[in-house]
């Protein structure tokens, strides 16, 4: 079933195709286009089929403070508990001891994001080891956000679940081609997951958007099949994230550590001692550079007197951003 004019509803096939070889080749795990991957409107509708497919009212699902801010609705909105577990300031790693404590009979998922936003952590093999060693022997199901897979530097590698095939087995993991392709408007992501939980999220996707429309899903069929269209990307944005550092270091900004995404992490410590939303807010008005305040991705207020920088602009618009910043008082 599907032709040109109405795709399949799991994805035009050429697509899922095309992004089975590109999962082979970047992970090394074999995917069956038929049950494994599913093309979705956009990265964040993926994971929140993915929370509709699994929980139930009263489930608890365990989540990274700082949190990209589609999860915390996409819980309530299925009358499940978000357990949000903060991530250790500075660097933002996981505390894996504090999430055996946060498990309880209720826990249905952990939801993890690497690259993360807002702070540009990555999670390592260590870390997926000890998630591993967690979630063996329960029925605990992992939702992976890894809308930013290309965009890892300092010669790191993501540390895609898809390594891992028996954690795969238990996971739905999420992808976004408006993050990877720079095309964000146009709402086109995938799914990828086991053939029965990929069965069991098809049910919720049928009655939501069924399908996706045709002529992204073509164009992107034959544009993903060029590897060069995503292997430099890293190297591309680390390229950016390190010119944009360099810009701000004459201002009293200090940055914290990034090793991926679009995002830059600055502490505003030395300049003041606002909030930080006021102090964004004050960014905004006085000198028209707009930052958002990191506090605004905890449900458990925590303000560490830091902002987050998009640094995926042109040169032009970073310069003008440092110009201006560097009279910040
Ligand atoms: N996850 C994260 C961590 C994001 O930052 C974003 C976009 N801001 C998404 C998912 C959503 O991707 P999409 O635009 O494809 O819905």
């Amino acid at each position: 079933m599907g032709g040109i004019n109405i795709p399949h509803m799991a994805g035009y096939m050429p697509l899922r195709e095309a992004i089975a070889r590109k999962v082979q080749f970047l992970y090394t795990t074999e995917l069956n286009p038929e049950t494994d991957i599913t093309v979705t409107p956009g990265g964040t509708y993926a994971l929140y089929t993915a929370l509709t497919t699994i929980l139930q009212p009263g489930d608890e699902v365990i989540l990274f403070e700082p949190a990209y801010d589609s999860y915390l609705p996409g819980i309530e909105a299925n009358q499940a508990t978000a357990i949000p577990i903060p991530l250790s300031f500075p660097g933002y790693t996981v505390d894996w001891a504090l999430v055996r404590n946060k498990i309880t009979e209720r826990t249905k998922a952990i939801i993890i994001n690497s690259p993360h936003n807002p702070t540009g952590s990555i999670l390592s093999n260590e870390d997926i080891l000890e998630l591993k060693k967690i979630v063996d022997d329960t029925d605990l199901y992992i939702i992976s956000d890894e809308v930013y897979e290309h965009l890892v530097f300092d010669g790191l590698e993501h540390n895609s679940i898809l390594r891992y095939p028996d954690l795969l087995s238990r996971s739905f993991v999420a992808f976004s081609f408006g993050k990877n392709y720079h095309c964000t408007g146009w709402k086109l992501g995938y799914c990828i997951s086991s053939p029965y939980l990929m069965s069991e999220f098809r049910k919720v996707h049928q009655y939501n958007s069924f399908s996706c429309d045709t002529p992204k899903q073509v164009a992107l069929s034959t544009f993903m099949n060029v590897k060069e269209h995503y292997l430099d990307l890293g190297n591309k944005m680390q390229q950016k994230r390190d010119y944009f550092k360099s810009l701000l270091s004459t201002t009293q900004l200090k940055p914290l550590i990034s090793h991926g995404s679009y995002f830059q992490c600055y502490s505003f410590e030395e300049v003041s001692d606002e909030k930080e939303k006021d102090f964004a807010i004050r960014l905004t008005k006085e000198y028209g550079v707009t930052a958002i305040p990191v506090s605004a991705f905890y449900k458990n207020a925590t303000d560490n007197k830091v902002i987050r920088f998009c640094f995926a602009k042109q040169n032009a618009t970073l310069e003008e951003a440092a110009r201006r910043l560097s009279k910040l008082k």
